[in-house]
């Protein structure tokens, strides 16, 4: 009898603490920076989905929600609207609604600075070995990912792909 009740009293006190160690990790990661990357389409038909996210994961950024998706002309054309009327904008939205990409939020520390860094410059002949873009683009404009490029467009391209549901997952 005292058995049982000792055993019953221990598994509960293990699942209290695991229940609050859990809260304290997501208390740990409210607030912090996030930004939207996408992997292209180039990179998702290369088979590469899991080597760029590991990336993230491995440099410290957390993944906060994530889908695929096939944008259409229309909505490929909206997301990069800022670059309309440039020389590469058709081709850009022809590329980017070729085939499925991978929305992330990614969170952390200098999230948006941190994953500019991760994926390297435009051009991957320009960009530091190591990068995403230098390991596995093709050119600068099959460049396998994008980045927020400052938390204010962070604010406006999650939304884009995220409702505010979907944006909370992990918490
Ligand atoms: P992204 O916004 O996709 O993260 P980026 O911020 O490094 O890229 P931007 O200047 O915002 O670069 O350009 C958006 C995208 O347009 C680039 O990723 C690239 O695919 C394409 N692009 C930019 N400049 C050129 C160019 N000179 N020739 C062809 N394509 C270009
Ligand atoms: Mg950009």
């Amino acid at each position: 009898m005292f058995k049982k009740m000792f055993i019953c009293l221990g598994m509960l006190a293990a699942f209290t603490l695991f229940f609050a160690s859990c809260d304290k990790k997501k208390e740990e990661w409210k607030g912090k920076e996030r930004t939207l990357s996408i992997i292209k389409p180039d990179a998702v038909s290369a088979n590469h989905i899991g080597e760029i996210i590991s990336r993230f994961e491995s440099e410290g950024l957390r993944i906060a929600a994530l889908k695929m998706v096939k944008l259409d002309e229309k909505g490929a054309s909206d997301f990069y609207a800022v670059h309309k009327g440039k020389p590469f904008f058709a081709d850009l939205v022809t590329f980017m609604s070729s085939g499925p990409v991978v929305a992330i939020v990614l969170e952390g520390d200098n999230a948006v600075l941190l994953n500019r860094e991760i994926m390297g410059a435009t051009d991957p002949s320009k960009a530091t070995k190591g990068t995403i873009r230098s390991d596995f683009a093709k050119s600068i404009s099959q460049n396998a990912v994008h980045g927020s490029d400052s938390k204010e467009n962070a604010e406006i391209e999650i939304p884009f792909f995220f409702t505010e549901k979907e944006q909370q997952s992990r918490f």
